[in-house]
Protein backbone atom coordinates (compact mmCIF):
# COMPACT_ATOMS: atom_id res chain seq x y z
CA UNK A 1 0.00 0.00 0.00
CA UNK A 2 1.46 3.59 -1.07
CA UNK A 3 -0.49 4.85 2.73
CA UNK A 4 -0.61 8.80 1.75
CA UNK A 5 -3.71 9.53 4.31
CA UNK A 6 -0.63 10.91 6.57
CA UNK A 7 2.64 12.05 7.51
CA UNK A 8 1.45 10.43 10.95
CA UNK A 9 1.57 6.60 9.63
CA UNK A 10 5.12 6.52 9.62
CA UNK A 11 7.26 3.33 11.29
CA UNK A 12 10.66 3.49 13.33
CA UNK A 13 13.30 2.44 11.34
CA UNK A 14 15.62 -0.07 12.27
CA UNK A 15 18.22 2.32 12.55
CA UNK A 16 15.99 4.78 14.80
CA UNK A 17 14.67 1.51 17.09
CA UNK A 18 18.59 0.22 17.98
CA UNK A 19 19.48 3.93 18.84
CA UNK A 20 15.81 3.76 21.13
CA UNK A 21 16.91 0.76 22.62
CA UNK A 22 20.40 1.91 23.61
CA UNK A 23 18.82 5.36 25.38
CA UNK A 24 19.52 6.21 29.18
CA UNK A 25 16.75 6.37 31.14
CA UNK A 26 15.55 7.25 34.50
CA UNK A 27 12.38 9.21 35.83
CA UNK A 28 11.31 11.92 34.09
CA UNK A 29 9.35 13.37 37.01
CA UNK A 30 12.35 13.80 38.98
CA UNK A 31 14.31 15.34 35.99
CA UNK A 32 16.38 12.25 35.89
CA UNK A 33 15.78 10.92 32.52
CA UNK A 34 19.25 11.40 30.73
CA UNK A 35 17.26 10.94 26.98
CA UNK A 36 14.52 13.51 27.87
CA UNK A 37 16.83 16.13 29.10
CA UNK A 38 19.18 16.11 26.51
CA UNK A 39 16.09 16.43 23.46
CA UNK A 40 14.91 19.25 25.71
CA UNK A 41 18.19 20.78 25.59
CA UNK A 42 18.63 20.16 21.66
CA UNK A 43 15.59 21.16 21.31
CA UNK A 44 15.79 24.93 23.34
CA UNK A 45 19.55 25.10 21.58
CA UNK A 46 18.73 24.61 18.31
CA UNK A 47 15.73 27.75 18.90
CA UNK A 48 17.61 29.34 20.78
CA UNK A 49 15.03 29.39 23.47
CA UNK A 50 15.44 29.31 27.48
CA UNK A 51 14.20 25.54 27.86
CA UNK A 52 11.53 22.94 26.55
CA UNK A 53 9.12 20.53 27.77
CA UNK A 54 8.77 16.91 26.15
CA UNK A 55 5.39 15.78 25.81
CA UNK A 56 3.34 13.02 23.96
CA UNK A 57 1.36 14.93 21.36
CA UNK A 58 1.65 18.17 19.77
CA UNK A 59 -2.12 18.41 20.81
CA UNK A 60 -0.70 18.38 24.12
CA UNK A 61 2.09 20.84 23.24
CA UNK A 62 -0.58 23.50 22.38
CA UNK A 63 -2.89 23.14 24.76
CA UNK A 64 -0.20 23.38 27.44
CA UNK A 65 0.91 26.56 25.68
CA UNK A 66 -2.67 28.01 25.47
CA UNK A 67 -3.10 27.38 29.27
CA UNK A 68 0.68 28.76 30.21
CA UNK A 69 -0.55 32.08 28.27
CA UNK A 70 -4.56 33.09 29.12
CA UNK A 71 -6.75 32.89 31.75
CA UNK A 72 -10.07 31.55 31.76
CA UNK A 73 -12.62 33.97 30.11
CA UNK A 74 -9.03 35.39 27.50
CA UNK A 75 -9.66 35.05 23.89
CA UNK A 76 -6.77 33.43 21.45
CA UNK A 77 -6.94 34.46 17.80
CA UNK A 78 -6.18 32.01 15.29
CA UNK A 79 -6.74 31.17 11.56
CA UNK A 80 -10.75 29.42 11.20
CA UNK A 81 -8.26 26.40 10.10
CA UNK A 82 -5.94 26.27 12.63
CA UNK A 83 -5.87 22.36 14.23
CA UNK A 84 -5.89 24.02 18.25
CA UNK A 85 -9.49 25.11 16.97
CA UNK A 86 -10.59 22.38 14.70
CA UNK A 87 -8.81 19.18 15.95
CA UNK A 88 -7.91 19.70 19.57
CA UNK A 89 -11.28 18.60 20.61
CA UNK A 90 -12.39 21.74 21.64
CA UNK A 91 -9.28 22.20 23.91
CA UNK A 92 -8.93 26.00 24.36
CA UNK A 93 -12.17 26.22 25.57
CA UNK A 94 -12.05 22.76 27.74
CA UNK A 95 -8.42 23.36 29.20
CA UNK A 96 -8.26 26.94 29.28
CA UNK A 97 -11.73 28.30 29.45
CA UNK A 98 -10.93 30.67 26.65
CA UNK A 99 -12.93 31.68 23.35
CA UNK A 100 -11.34 32.15 19.71
CA UNK A 101 -11.65 34.87 17.04
CA UNK A 102 -11.20 33.15 13.92
CA UNK A 103 -9.91 34.64 11.39
CA UNK A 104 -11.33 33.76 7.80
CA UNK A 105 -8.37 33.01 4.87
CA UNK A 106 -7.92 30.88 1.58
CA UNK A 107 -5.09 29.40 2.96
CA UNK A 108 -4.97 30.12 6.98
CA UNK A 109 -1.99 32.32 6.73
CA UNK A 110 -3.35 36.08 7.45
CA UNK A 111 -1.69 39.62 8.03
CA UNK A 112 -0.73 41.58 10.70
CA UNK A 113 -3.74 44.35 9.83
CA UNK A 114 -6.54 41.74 10.26
CA UNK A 115 -4.82 40.31 13.75
CA UNK A 116 -5.07 43.82 14.38
CA UNK A 117 -8.73 43.92 13.66
CA UNK A 118 -9.79 40.77 15.84
CA UNK A 119 -8.19 42.50 19.15
CA UNK A 120 -10.44 43.52 21.38
CA UNK A 121 -10.75 46.84 23.35
CA UNK A 122 -9.40 46.05 26.52
CA UNK A 123 -11.65 48.90 28.35
CA UNK A 124 -14.57 47.72 26.68
CA UNK A 125 -16.46 45.66 29.48
CA UNK A 126 -18.72 43.87 26.62
CA UNK A 127 -15.46 42.11 25.27
CA UNK A 128 -13.42 38.84 26.17
CA UNK A 129 -9.33 39.99 26.98
CA UNK A 130 -7.48 39.31 23.67
CA UNK A 131 -4.25 37.35 25.14
CA UNK A 132 -2.77 35.29 22.34
CA UNK A 133 -1.79 35.17 18.74
CA UNK A 134 -1.69 31.68 17.26
CA UNK A 135 -0.55 30.59 14.04
CA UNK A 136 0.28 27.11 12.30
CA UNK A 137 3.21 26.62 9.89
CA UNK A 138 2.65 25.15 7.73
CA UNK A 139 -0.63 24.75 7.57
CA UNK A 140 -2.22 21.48 8.01
CA UNK A 141 -5.56 22.96 6.37
CA UNK A 142 -4.14 25.23 4.15
CA UNK A 143 -3.02 22.14 1.85
CA UNK A 144 0.89 22.93 3.40
CA UNK A 145 0.62 26.66 3.14
CA UNK A 146 4.10 27.92 4.26
CA UNK A 147 3.89 31.64 6.36
CA UNK A 148 6.12 34.66 4.86
CA UNK A 149 8.34 34.90 7.34
CA UNK A 150 8.16 38.84 7.01
CA UNK A 151 4.44 38.77 8.01
CA UNK A 152 5.41 36.82 10.83
CA UNK A 153 7.47 39.75 12.18
CA UNK A 154 4.80 42.35 11.27
CA UNK A 155 2.83 39.89 14.16
CA UNK A 156 5.60 39.79 16.35
CA UNK A 157 5.63 43.37 16.14
CA UNK A 158 1.93 43.81 16.69
CA UNK A 159 2.03 41.52 19.80
CA UNK A 160 4.69 43.92 21.44
CA UNK A 161 2.87 46.77 21.29
CA UNK A 162 -0.34 44.91 22.76
CA UNK A 163 1.04 42.83 25.20
CA UNK A 164 -0.09 39.53 23.17
CA UNK A 165 1.39 36.31 23.84
CA UNK A 166 2.15 35.10 20.34
CA UNK A 167 2.19 31.34 20.17
CA UNK A 168 3.32 28.98 17.01
CA UNK A 169 2.29 25.58 16.39
CA UNK A 170 4.61 24.25 14.37
CA UNK A 171 3.69 20.68 14.03
CA UNK A 172 5.86 21.01 10.36
CA UNK A 173 7.74 23.64 10.82
CA UNK A 174 10.75 21.72 10.10
CA UNK A 175 8.87 21.52 6.81
CA UNK A 176 8.44 25.47 6.38
CA UNK A 177 11.96 25.79 6.94
CA UNK A 178 12.91 23.34 4.57
CA UNK A 179 10.79 25.73 2.15
CA UNK A 180 11.88 28.58 2.94
CA UNK A 181 15.45 28.00 4.24
CA UNK A 182 14.90 29.75 7.61
CA UNK A 183 16.83 28.45 10.21
CA UNK A 184 15.02 27.87 14.19
CA UNK A 185 16.74 30.59 15.58
CA UNK A 186 15.19 32.94 13.34
CA UNK A 187 11.62 31.25 14.45
CA UNK A 188 12.89 31.40 18.28
CA UNK A 189 13.70 34.41 17.87
CA UNK A 190 9.73 35.65 17.14
CA UNK A 191 7.50 33.58 19.03
CA UNK A 192 7.06 33.01 22.93
CA UNK A 193 6.20 29.38 22.24
CA UNK A 194 6.90 26.86 19.20
CA UNK A 195 5.60 23.23 19.69
CA UNK A 196 6.96 20.84 17.07
CA UNK A 197 5.71 17.46 16.31
CA UNK A 198 8.34 14.94 15.93
CA UNK A 199 5.98 12.23 15.19
CA UNK A 200 4.99 13.52 11.70
CA UNK A 201 7.20 14.00 8.69
CA UNK A 202 10.50 13.17 11.29
CA UNK A 203 9.39 9.98 11.76
CA UNK A 204 9.20 9.29 15.30
CA UNK A 205 6.69 6.94 16.82
CA UNK A 206 5.60 9.19 19.30
CA UNK A 207 6.29 13.09 21.10
CA UNK A 208 6.37 16.59 20.48
CA UNK A 209 8.45 19.51 22.12
CA UNK A 210 6.98 22.89 23.92
CA UNK A 211 9.76 25.14 23.49
CA UNK A 212 9.77 29.05 25.13
CA UNK A 213 10.59 31.00 27.80
CA UNK A 214 11.74 29.73 30.98
CA UNK A 215 8.69 30.91 32.67
CA UNK A 216 6.35 30.08 30.05
CA UNK A 217 8.22 26.57 30.83
CA UNK A 218 8.23 26.82 34.75
CA UNK A 219 3.95 26.83 34.34
CA UNK A 220 4.34 24.02 31.51
CA UNK A 221 5.61 21.74 33.29
CA UNK A 222 3.17 21.79 35.91
CA UNK A 223 0.22 21.93 33.75
CA UNK A 224 1.52 18.75 31.73
CA UNK A 225 1.92 17.29 35.41
CA UNK A 226 -1.82 18.17 35.33
CA UNK A 227 -2.73 16.98 31.89
CA UNK A 228 -1.60 13.55 32.35
CA UNK A 229 1.59 14.06 30.55
CA UNK A 230 4.14 13.69 33.28
CA UNK A 231 5.81 10.05 31.72
CA UNK A 232 8.35 8.07 33.94
CA UNK A 233 10.84 6.28 31.80
CA UNK A 234 10.47 8.50 28.43
CA UNK A 235 14.06 8.51 27.32
CA UNK A 236 13.14 5.22 25.26
CA UNK A 237 10.61 7.39 23.06
CA UNK A 238 12.33 10.61 23.55
CA UNK A 239 15.77 9.00 21.69
CA UNK A 240 13.22 8.55 18.92
CA UNK A 241 13.16 11.76 18.94
CA UNK A 242 16.54 12.75 19.14
CA UNK A 243 17.39 10.20 15.93
CA UNK A 244 14.36 11.94 14.04
CA UNK A 245 16.35 15.65 14.57
CA UNK A 246 19.74 14.25 13.59
CA UNK A 247 18.59 11.91 10.86
CA UNK A 248 15.64 13.02 9.10
CA UNK A 249 15.60 16.52 9.03
CA UNK A 250 17.31 17.42 5.86
CA UNK A 251 15.49 14.60 3.70
CA UNK A 252 12.18 16.38 4.07
CA UNK A 253 12.95 18.34 0.70
CA UNK A 254 12.51 14.54 -0.40
CA UNK A 255 8.99 14.20 0.53
CA UNK A 256 8.12 18.11 -1.07
CA UNK A 257 9.34 17.12 -4.23
CA UNK A 258 7.08 13.98 -3.95
CA UNK A 259 3.72 16.32 -3.28
CA UNK A 260 4.45 18.30 -6.32
CA UNK A 261 5.14 15.28 -8.65
CA UNK A 262 1.54 14.52 -7.01
CA UNK A 263 -0.03 17.79 -7.51
CA UNK A 264 1.14 17.82 -11.18
CA UNK A 265 -0.66 14.15 -12.05
CA UNK A 266 -3.62 15.47 -9.77
CA UNK A 267 -4.06 18.03 -12.03
CA UNK A 268 -3.78 15.54 -15.33
CA UNK A 269 -6.71 13.50 -13.69
CA UNK A 270 -10.00 13.88 -14.99
CA UNK A 271 -12.12 13.49 -11.97
CA UNK A 272 -10.22 16.68 -10.12
CA UNK A 273 -11.41 19.94 -10.23
CA UNK A 274 -9.25 22.07 -8.33
CA UNK A 275 -5.97 21.24 -6.53
CA UNK A 276 -4.59 23.71 -3.35
CA UNK A 277 -0.35 22.71 -3.14
CA UNK A 278 1.24 24.81 -0.53
CA UNK A 279 4.75 24.03 -1.38
CA UNK A 280 5.72 21.44 1.33
CA UNK A 281 4.02 18.07 1.79
CA UNK A 282 0.41 17.86 1.71
CA UNK A 283 -1.78 18.00 -1.33
CA UNK A 284 -5.68 18.97 -1.08
CA UNK A 285 -7.63 18.66 -4.04
CA UNK A 286 -11.75 18.81 -4.44
CA UNK A 287 -13.84 16.62 -7.51
CA UNK A 288 -15.21 17.22 -9.90
CA UNK A 289 -19.23 16.63 -9.38
CA UNK A 290 -20.75 13.63 -9.53
CA UNK A 291 -17.63 12.67 -8.13
CA UNK A 292 -17.32 12.20 -4.16
CA UNK A 293 -14.21 11.43 -2.11
CA UNK A 294 -15.90 8.01 -0.52
CA UNK A 295 -15.98 6.92 -4.22
CA UNK A 296 -12.37 8.29 -5.52
CA UNK A 297 -10.83 6.49 -2.83
CA UNK A 298 -12.59 3.29 -3.40
CA UNK A 299 -11.14 3.52 -6.49
CA UNK A 300 -7.65 3.92 -5.81
CA UNK A 301 -7.49 2.20 -3.00
CA UNK A 302 -8.26 -1.07 -5.50
CA UNK A 303 -4.55 0.17 -6.97
CA UNK A 304 -3.57 0.07 -4.21
CA UNK A 305 -3.16 3.85 -2.91
CA UNK A 306 -4.82 5.16 0.67
CA UNK A 307 -5.48 8.90 1.11
CA UNK A 308 -7.86 11.17 3.33
CA UNK A 309 -11.38 11.93 2.63
CA UNK A 310 -11.52 15.97 4.33
CA UNK A 311 -15.00 16.51 3.04
CA UNK A 312 -17.74 15.32 0.89
CA UNK A 313 -15.52 15.78 -2.39
CA UNK A 314 -12.51 16.95 -0.95
CA UNK A 315 -9.23 14.79 -0.58
CA UNK A 316 -5.95 15.32 1.59
CA UNK A 317 -2.35 13.39 0.34
CA UNK A 318 0.98 14.08 2.81
CA UNK A 319 4.35 12.67 1.52
CA UNK A 320 6.72 11.02 4.27
CA UNK A 321 9.51 9.24 4.53
CA UNK A 322 7.74 5.88 4.41
CA UNK A 323 6.54 6.68 0.59
CA UNK A 324 9.97 6.09 -1.68
CA UNK A 325 10.56 7.93 -4.91
CA UNK A 326 9.00 4.68 -6.92
CA UNK A 327 5.67 4.52 -5.36
CA UNK A 328 5.39 8.57 -5.37
CA UNK A 329 6.11 7.68 -9.25
CA UNK A 330 3.99 4.77 -9.56
CA UNK A 331 1.05 6.64 -7.63
CA UNK A 332 1.59 9.38 -10.10
CA UNK A 333 1.07 7.04 -13.29
CA UNK A 334 -2.11 5.90 -11.92
CA UNK A 335 -3.89 9.59 -10.73
CA UNK A 336 -2.71 10.49 -13.69
CA UNK A 337 -4.99 8.52 -15.88
CA UNK A 338 -7.92 8.33 -13.71
C1 LIG B 1 -0.73 16.76 13.93
C2 LIG B 1 -0.85 18.18 14.29
C3 LIG B 1 -0.80 18.60 15.63
C4 LIG B 1 -0.64 17.65 16.80
O1 LIG B 1 -1.29 16.48 16.70
P1 LIG B 1 -1.10 15.25 17.69
O2 LIG B 1 -1.72 14.15 16.93
O3 LIG B 1 -1.78 15.59 18.93
O4 LIG B 1 0.38 15.06 17.90
C5 LIG B 1 -0.86 19.94 15.90
N1 LIG B 1 -0.99 20.84 14.91
C6 LIG B 1 -1.02 20.48 13.63
C7 LIG B 1 -1.10 21.53 12.58
C8 LIG B 1 -0.97 19.15 13.26
O5 LIG B 1 -1.03 18.81 11.98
Amino acid sequence: MIDLRSDTVTRPSAGMLEFMMKASVGDMVFGEDPAVNELEEMAADLFGMDAALYCPSGTMTNQIAIKAHTRPGDEVICSRMAHIYQFEGGGVAFNSGASVALIDSDNGTFTAEVVEQHINNPEDWHKAYTRLVEVENTVNRGAGACWDFDELKRIRELCDSRSLGYHLDGARLFNAMAADGRKPAEYGALFDSISICLSKGLGAPVGSVLIADREIIRQGARIRKVFGGAMRQAGYIAAAGIYALRNNVTRLTDDHRNAAALAAALKECSLTEKIHYGGTNIVIFTLKPPATAAGFLETIKSYGILALKTGERSIRMVTHLDVNDEQIKDACDILATL
